[in-house]
Protein backbone atom coordinates (compact mmCIF):
# COMPACT_ATOMS: atom_id res chain seq x y z
CA UNK A 1 0.00 0.00 0.00
CA UNK A 2 1.71 3.39 -0.86
CA UNK A 3 1.78 6.13 1.35
CA UNK A 4 -1.77 8.67 1.82
CA UNK A 5 0.85 11.64 2.11
CA UNK A 6 3.98 11.93 0.78
CA UNK A 7 6.71 14.60 1.36
CA UNK A 8 9.61 13.78 -1.01
CA UNK A 9 12.77 15.67 -0.76
CA UNK A 10 11.27 18.86 0.71
CA UNK A 11 13.28 22.09 1.27
CA UNK A 12 12.39 25.51 2.27
CA UNK A 13 14.69 28.40 2.21
CA UNK A 14 13.64 31.64 3.74
CA UNK A 15 16.50 33.75 1.73
CA UNK A 16 19.67 32.55 2.84
CA UNK A 17 18.34 30.68 5.45
CA UNK A 18 17.45 26.65 5.07
CA UNK A 19 14.30 26.40 7.32
CA UNK A 20 13.62 22.55 6.22
CA UNK A 21 17.26 20.75 4.51
CA UNK A 22 15.82 17.74 3.06
CA UNK A 23 12.02 16.61 4.36
CA UNK A 24 11.29 12.92 3.28
CA UNK A 25 8.19 11.59 5.32
CA UNK A 26 4.96 9.20 4.57
CA UNK A 27 1.71 9.00 6.22
CA UNK A 28 -1.06 6.63 6.33
CA UNK A 29 -4.34 7.27 5.48
CA UNK A 30 -5.94 7.63 9.33
CA UNK A 31 -2.82 8.09 11.07
CA UNK A 32 -2.27 10.82 13.67
CA UNK A 33 0.81 11.84 13.57
CA UNK A 34 2.68 14.37 15.86
CA UNK A 35 5.19 16.94 14.77
CA UNK A 36 7.90 17.20 18.11
CA UNK A 37 10.79 19.25 18.13
CA UNK A 38 12.54 21.82 20.12
CA UNK A 39 11.36 26.15 18.81
CA UNK A 40 12.55 26.71 15.64
CA UNK A 41 13.29 23.24 14.45
CA UNK A 42 10.48 23.35 11.31
CA UNK A 43 7.57 22.26 12.61
CA UNK A 44 5.09 24.83 11.70
CA UNK A 45 7.42 25.41 7.83
CA UNK A 46 6.55 22.00 7.47
CA UNK A 47 3.03 22.47 8.23
CA UNK A 48 2.34 25.54 6.45
CA UNK A 49 4.03 23.93 3.47
CA UNK A 50 1.39 21.11 3.07
CA UNK A 51 -1.29 23.33 3.78
CA UNK A 52 0.14 25.77 0.78
CA UNK A 53 0.38 28.80 3.00
CA UNK A 54 4.15 28.20 1.91
CA UNK A 55 5.30 27.27 -1.43
CA UNK A 56 8.63 24.39 -1.03
CA UNK A 57 11.69 25.79 -2.65
CA UNK A 58 12.60 21.95 -3.60
CA UNK A 59 10.91 18.64 -3.25
CA UNK A 60 6.90 17.36 -4.27
CA UNK A 61 4.27 16.69 -2.18
CA UNK A 62 1.17 14.76 -2.90
CA UNK A 63 -2.07 13.32 -1.43
CA UNK A 64 -3.35 9.87 -2.44
CA UNK A 65 -0.68 10.23 -5.49
CA UNK A 66 -1.71 13.78 -6.74
CA UNK A 67 0.48 16.27 -6.59
CA UNK A 68 -0.50 19.68 -4.82
CA UNK A 69 2.08 21.81 -5.91
CA UNK A 70 -0.38 24.00 -8.63
CA UNK A 71 -3.53 24.10 -5.61
CA UNK A 72 -4.08 27.26 -3.94
CA UNK A 73 -4.38 26.81 -0.29
CA UNK A 74 -8.23 26.75 -0.80
CA UNK A 75 -8.04 23.99 -3.09
CA UNK A 76 -6.35 21.33 -1.28
CA UNK A 77 -9.02 20.12 0.98
CA UNK A 78 -6.94 20.67 3.77
CA UNK A 79 -8.74 21.36 7.23
CA UNK A 80 -6.74 23.78 9.72
CA UNK A 81 -6.89 24.74 13.26
CA UNK A 82 -4.26 27.25 15.08
CA UNK A 83 -3.45 28.27 18.45
CA UNK A 84 -5.32 31.08 17.54
CA UNK A 85 -7.42 30.70 14.88
CA UNK A 86 -10.19 33.29 14.96
CA UNK A 87 -13.23 32.51 14.67
CA UNK A 88 -15.44 35.14 12.92
CA UNK A 89 -16.59 37.14 16.14
CA UNK A 90 -20.05 38.62 14.19
CA UNK A 91 -21.16 34.68 13.50
CA UNK A 92 -22.59 32.45 15.78
CA UNK A 93 -20.99 28.88 16.28
CA UNK A 94 -23.20 27.61 13.26
CA UNK A 95 -22.82 30.04 11.39
CA UNK A 96 -18.78 29.49 11.53
CA UNK A 97 -19.04 25.92 10.92
CA UNK A 98 -21.18 26.45 8.08
CA UNK A 99 -18.52 28.71 6.65
CA UNK A 100 -16.07 26.50 4.50
CA UNK A 101 -19.35 24.62 2.87
CA UNK A 102 -21.16 28.36 2.01
CA UNK A 103 -17.62 28.65 0.38
CA UNK A 104 -17.90 25.39 -1.49
CA UNK A 105 -21.49 26.30 -2.31
CA UNK A 106 -23.23 24.03 -0.15
CA UNK A 107 -26.99 25.60 0.53
CA UNK A 108 -27.74 27.10 4.16
CA UNK A 109 -30.42 24.79 4.97
CA UNK A 110 -28.35 21.62 4.47
CA UNK A 111 -25.10 23.57 5.61
CA UNK A 112 -26.31 24.76 8.94
CA UNK A 113 -27.70 21.18 9.41
CA UNK A 114 -24.05 19.78 8.99
CA UNK A 115 -22.80 22.47 10.78
CA UNK A 116 -24.84 21.64 13.66
CA UNK A 117 -23.97 17.71 13.70
CA UNK A 118 -20.48 18.99 13.64
CA UNK A 119 -21.02 20.93 16.69
CA UNK A 120 -22.47 18.10 18.03
CA UNK A 121 -19.53 15.58 17.55
CA UNK A 122 -17.36 18.20 19.36
CA UNK A 123 -19.42 18.50 22.32
CA UNK A 124 -21.26 21.26 21.70
CA UNK A 125 -24.81 20.63 21.11
CA UNK A 126 -26.90 23.41 22.09
CA UNK A 127 -24.30 25.88 21.72
CA UNK A 128 -25.01 26.41 17.86
CA UNK A 129 -26.46 30.06 18.22
CA UNK A 130 -23.53 31.57 20.43
CA UNK A 131 -21.28 34.12 19.19
CA UNK A 132 -17.33 33.39 19.56
CA UNK A 133 -17.16 35.67 22.31
CA UNK A 134 -20.26 34.34 24.52
CA UNK A 135 -18.04 30.92 24.80
CA UNK A 136 -15.23 29.76 26.55
CA UNK A 137 -11.74 29.16 25.20
CA UNK A 138 -11.71 25.51 25.33
CA UNK A 139 -15.32 25.90 23.54
CA UNK A 140 -14.32 28.24 20.62
CA UNK A 141 -11.33 25.51 20.36
CA UNK A 142 -14.33 22.87 19.41
CA UNK A 143 -15.72 25.38 17.66
CA UNK A 144 -12.49 25.94 15.16
CA UNK A 145 -11.97 22.28 14.98
CA UNK A 146 -15.82 21.45 13.90
CA UNK A 147 -15.02 24.28 10.89
CA UNK A 148 -12.13 22.06 9.97
CA UNK A 149 -13.48 19.04 9.85
CA UNK A 150 -16.96 19.86 8.61
CA UNK A 151 -16.39 19.79 4.65
CA UNK A 152 -14.60 16.21 5.24
CA UNK A 153 -10.88 17.22 4.53
CA UNK A 154 -8.15 14.89 3.46
CA UNK A 155 -6.07 16.15 6.07
CA UNK A 156 -6.57 17.61 9.58
CA UNK A 157 -3.87 20.03 10.16
CA UNK A 158 -3.71 21.10 13.91
CA UNK A 159 -0.81 23.40 15.10
CA UNK A 160 -0.46 23.78 18.70
CA UNK A 161 -4.30 23.76 19.12
CA UNK A 162 -4.33 23.60 22.80
CA UNK A 163 -1.54 26.03 23.60
CA UNK A 164 -3.26 28.27 24.99
CA UNK A 165 -5.37 26.39 27.46
CA UNK A 166 -4.97 25.53 30.84
CA UNK A 167 -3.55 21.98 31.88
CA UNK A 168 -6.81 20.10 32.98
CA UNK A 169 -8.48 21.69 29.39
CA UNK A 170 -5.96 20.48 27.67
CA UNK A 171 -5.55 17.24 28.74
CA UNK A 172 -9.52 16.96 28.35
CA UNK A 173 -9.40 18.17 24.72
CA UNK A 174 -6.65 15.41 24.09
CA UNK A 175 -8.24 12.61 24.54
CA UNK A 176 -11.62 14.90 22.54
CA UNK A 177 -9.28 15.26 20.00
CA UNK A 178 -8.04 11.92 19.61
CA UNK A 179 -12.01 10.43 19.51
CA UNK A 180 -13.26 12.67 17.45
CA UNK A 181 -9.76 11.51 14.97
CA UNK A 182 -10.70 7.80 15.34
CA UNK A 183 -14.29 8.33 14.72
CA UNK A 184 -13.64 10.11 11.34
CA UNK A 185 -10.46 8.34 10.50
CA UNK A 186 -8.76 11.42 9.22
CA UNK A 187 -5.03 11.61 8.37
CA UNK A 188 -3.93 14.48 11.14
CA UNK A 189 -0.89 15.79 12.08
CA UNK A 190 -0.30 17.67 15.20
CA UNK A 191 2.08 20.50 15.76
CA UNK A 192 3.46 20.52 19.69
CA UNK A 193 6.09 21.49 21.36
CA UNK A 194 4.79 18.84 24.37
CA UNK A 195 6.10 15.82 24.64
CA UNK A 196 3.52 14.45 27.19
CA UNK A 197 1.21 15.43 24.30
CA UNK A 198 2.52 13.56 21.58
CA UNK A 199 3.23 10.36 23.57
CA UNK A 200 -0.05 9.99 24.73
CA UNK A 201 -2.13 11.22 21.52
CA UNK A 202 0.18 9.83 18.63
CA UNK A 203 0.33 6.94 16.56
CA UNK A 204 3.54 7.95 15.00
CA UNK A 205 5.80 10.60 16.00
CA UNK A 206 8.06 12.94 14.22
CA UNK A 207 11.22 14.49 15.75
CA UNK A 208 12.34 17.53 14.22
CA UNK A 209 15.69 19.57 14.84
CA UNK A 210 17.22 21.77 13.08
CA UNK A 211 15.25 21.32 9.68
CA UNK A 212 15.50 17.68 9.80
CA UNK A 213 13.92 14.58 10.87
CA UNK A 214 15.41 12.99 13.48
CA UNK A 215 13.30 10.30 14.11
CA UNK A 216 10.01 9.36 12.87
CA UNK A 217 8.40 6.35 14.96
CA UNK A 218 5.52 5.16 17.20
CA UNK A 219 6.03 6.63 20.53
CA UNK A 220 7.05 3.88 22.68
CA UNK A 221 9.77 3.12 19.96
CA UNK A 222 10.70 6.39 20.18
CA UNK A 223 11.26 6.74 24.18
CA UNK A 224 13.14 3.02 24.40
CA UNK A 225 14.97 3.10 20.92
CA UNK A 226 15.97 6.57 20.32
CA UNK A 227 17.60 6.37 16.90
CA UNK A 228 20.16 9.25 18.16
CA UNK A 229 21.47 11.11 21.10
CA UNK A 230 18.77 14.30 20.10
CA UNK A 231 16.40 11.89 20.48
CA UNK A 232 16.70 10.45 23.47
CA UNK A 233 17.76 13.36 25.48
CA UNK A 234 14.50 15.40 24.04
CA UNK A 235 11.93 12.61 24.79
CA UNK A 236 11.78 11.85 28.30
CA UNK A 237 14.80 12.26 31.15
CA UNK A 238 17.43 10.01 30.61
CA UNK A 239 21.21 9.26 31.50
CA UNK A 240 23.78 9.31 28.78
CA UNK A 241 26.75 8.07 29.10
CA UNK A 242 29.94 7.57 26.96
CA UNK A 243 31.64 4.24 26.63
CA UNK A 244 33.47 1.60 24.09
CA UNK A 245 32.45 -1.96 23.21
CA UNK A 246 34.71 -4.40 24.59
CA UNK A 247 32.70 -7.50 23.31
CA UNK A 248 29.94 -6.83 20.83
CA UNK A 249 29.10 -10.86 20.60
CA UNK A 250 28.06 -10.46 24.68
CA UNK A 251 26.79 -6.92 24.35
CA UNK A 252 30.22 -5.70 26.73
CA UNK A 253 31.02 -2.04 27.08
CA UNK A 254 33.52 -0.23 29.16
CA UNK A 255 32.20 2.80 31.06
CA UNK A 256 34.40 5.80 32.33
CA UNK A 257 31.84 6.29 35.08
CA UNK A 258 30.21 2.45 35.36
CA UNK A 259 32.73 0.24 34.58
CA UNK A 260 32.40 -2.80 32.86
CA UNK A 261 28.47 -2.97 31.69
CA UNK A 262 26.46 -5.23 30.00
CA UNK A 263 23.89 -3.62 27.36
CA UNK A 264 20.63 -5.75 26.41
CA UNK A 265 17.80 -3.63 25.65
CA UNK A 266 15.86 -4.66 23.04
CA UNK A 267 16.13 -3.25 19.61
CA UNK A 268 19.68 -2.03 19.72
CA UNK A 269 21.78 -1.30 16.33
CA UNK A 270 23.84 -3.79 15.51
CA UNK A 271 27.12 -3.29 17.48
CA UNK A 272 31.32 -3.57 16.88
CA UNK A 273 34.32 -4.59 19.07
CA UNK A 274 35.89 -1.17 19.73
CA UNK A 275 33.19 1.11 18.86
CA UNK A 276 32.69 4.50 20.56
CA UNK A 277 29.23 4.31 22.12
CA UNK A 278 26.38 6.44 24.11
CA UNK A 279 24.54 4.08 26.79
CA UNK A 280 20.50 5.47 27.45
CA UNK A 281 19.48 4.61 31.26
CA UNK A 282 16.17 6.00 31.75
CA UNK A 283 15.77 7.34 35.18
CA UNK A 284 12.40 4.69 36.51
CA UNK A 285 14.99 1.83 35.24
CA UNK A 286 17.55 2.69 38.01
CA UNK A 287 17.24 1.83 41.86
CA UNK A 288 19.14 3.71 44.79
CA UNK A 289 20.52 1.23 48.01
CA UNK A 290 22.57 1.57 50.50
CA UNK A 291 25.01 -1.64 49.63
CA UNK A 292 25.09 -2.91 46.24
CA UNK A 293 22.24 -5.05 44.96
CA UNK A 294 22.58 -8.68 44.24
CA UNK A 295 21.72 -10.04 40.61
CA UNK A 296 21.73 -6.25 39.23
CA UNK A 297 24.87 -4.12 38.53
CA UNK A 298 25.72 -1.64 40.45
CA UNK A 299 27.81 1.94 40.77
CA UNK A 300 27.79 4.75 43.52
CA UNK A 301 26.47 8.04 43.41
CA UNK A 302 26.83 11.40 45.88
CA UNK A 303 23.39 12.39 45.94
CA UNK A 304 22.95 16.44 45.15
CA UNK A 305 19.45 17.25 44.67
CA UNK A 306 15.83 15.53 45.45
CA UNK A 307 13.34 16.77 43.25
CA UNK A 308 9.67 15.84 44.33
CA UNK A 309 6.65 15.04 42.86
CA UNK A 310 4.62 13.62 45.53
CA UNK A 311 4.21 10.08 43.90
CA UNK A 312 7.56 10.15 43.02
CA UNK A 313 10.96 11.85 42.81
CA UNK A 314 13.65 12.29 40.89
CA UNK A 315 17.18 11.89 42.61
CA UNK A 316 20.32 13.64 41.25
CA UNK A 317 23.24 12.43 42.08
CA UNK A 318 27.05 12.62 40.74
CA UNK A 319 29.18 9.66 40.19
CA UNK A 320 32.60 11.40 39.08
CA UNK A 321 31.74 14.13 36.92
CA UNK A 322 28.08 12.32 35.78
CA UNK A 323 25.32 13.58 36.36
CA UNK A 324 22.63 11.03 37.06
CA UNK A 325 19.45 10.90 37.06
CA UNK A 326 17.30 8.00 39.30
CA UNK A 327 13.09 8.01 39.19
CA UNK A 328 11.73 6.62 43.09
CA UNK A 329 9.35 6.27 44.30
CA UNK A 330 7.85 8.98 46.54
CA UNK A 331 7.96 6.96 49.67
CA UNK A 332 11.52 6.45 49.34
CA UNK A 333 12.84 10.27 49.89
CA UNK A 334 12.09 10.06 53.03
CA UNK A 335 15.16 7.86 53.72
CA UNK A 336 17.41 9.88 51.57
CA UNK A 337 18.86 12.98 52.15
CA UNK A 338 21.35 15.25 49.96
CA UNK A 339 25.58 14.59 50.68
CA UNK A 340 24.18 10.66 50.78
CA UNK A 341 26.41 8.41 49.40
CA UNK A 342 24.41 5.57 47.78
CA UNK A 343 24.42 2.74 45.38
CA UNK A 344 22.73 2.59 42.19
CA UNK A 345 21.81 -0.43 40.32
CA UNK A 346 20.23 -1.20 36.84
CA UNK A 347 19.92 -4.75 34.54
CA UNK A 348 21.49 -5.39 31.76
CA UNK A 349 17.91 -5.22 29.80
CA UNK A 350 17.89 -1.01 30.74
CA UNK A 351 20.35 -0.65 28.68
CA UNK A 352 20.28 0.79 25.55
CA UNK A 353 22.95 1.61 23.09
CA UNK A 354 23.24 4.73 20.95
CA UNK A 355 25.64 4.55 17.93
CA UNK A 356 27.63 7.83 17.94
P1 LIG B 1 7.89 26.72 17.18
O1 LIG B 1 7.74 25.50 18.02
O2 LIG B 1 8.57 27.83 17.88
O3 LIG B 1 6.66 27.12 16.48
P2 LIG B 1 8.81 25.44 14.74
O4 LIG B 1 9.52 24.15 14.92
O5 LIG B 1 7.40 25.38 14.30
O6 LIG B 1 8.97 26.32 16.03
P3 LIG B 1 9.22 27.00 12.38
O7 LIG B 1 8.16 27.99 12.70
O8 LIG B 1 8.92 25.99 11.36
O9 LIG B 1 9.69 26.27 13.70
O10 LIG B 1 10.54 27.78 11.98
C1 LIG B 1 11.70 27.14 11.48
C2 LIG B 1 12.74 28.18 11.22
O11 LIG B 1 12.38 28.95 10.07
C3 LIG B 1 12.91 29.18 12.36
O12 LIG B 1 14.29 29.45 12.51
C4 LIG B 1 12.16 30.40 11.87
O13 LIG B 1 12.73 31.59 12.40
C5 LIG B 1 12.35 30.33 10.37
N1 LIG B 1 11.22 30.95 9.65
C6 LIG B 1 9.93 30.56 9.67
N2 LIG B 1 9.17 31.34 8.89
C7 LIG B 1 10.00 32.29 8.36
C8 LIG B 1 9.82 33.39 7.46
N3 LIG B 1 8.62 33.68 6.95
N4 LIG B 1 10.92 34.13 7.16
C9 LIG B 1 12.13 33.81 7.65
N5 LIG B 1 12.37 32.78 8.49
C10 LIG B 1 11.32 32.03 8.84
Amino acid sequence: MSAYLRLAGVNKTFGSFTALGHIDLEVEKGEFVTFLGPSGSGKTTTLMVIAGFEQATKGEITVADQSLAHLAPQERNIGIVFQNYALFPHKTAAENVYFPLQMRKVGKKEGMKKAEEMLELVGLAGFAHRLPKELSGGQQQRVALARALVFEPDLLLLDEPLGALDKNLREQMQIEIKRIQKRLGVTTIFVTHDQTEAMSMSDRIVVFSNGAIEQAAAPLDIYHRPATRFVADFIGESNLLEATITDAASGKAQSPVLGEVTCGAEGMPPLTDGQAVTLLIRPEHLKLSREPKEGRQNAQMVIETIVNYGDNAVVIGHAGDQQIRVRVPGADVVILKEGDSCHFSWTADAVFVLDK
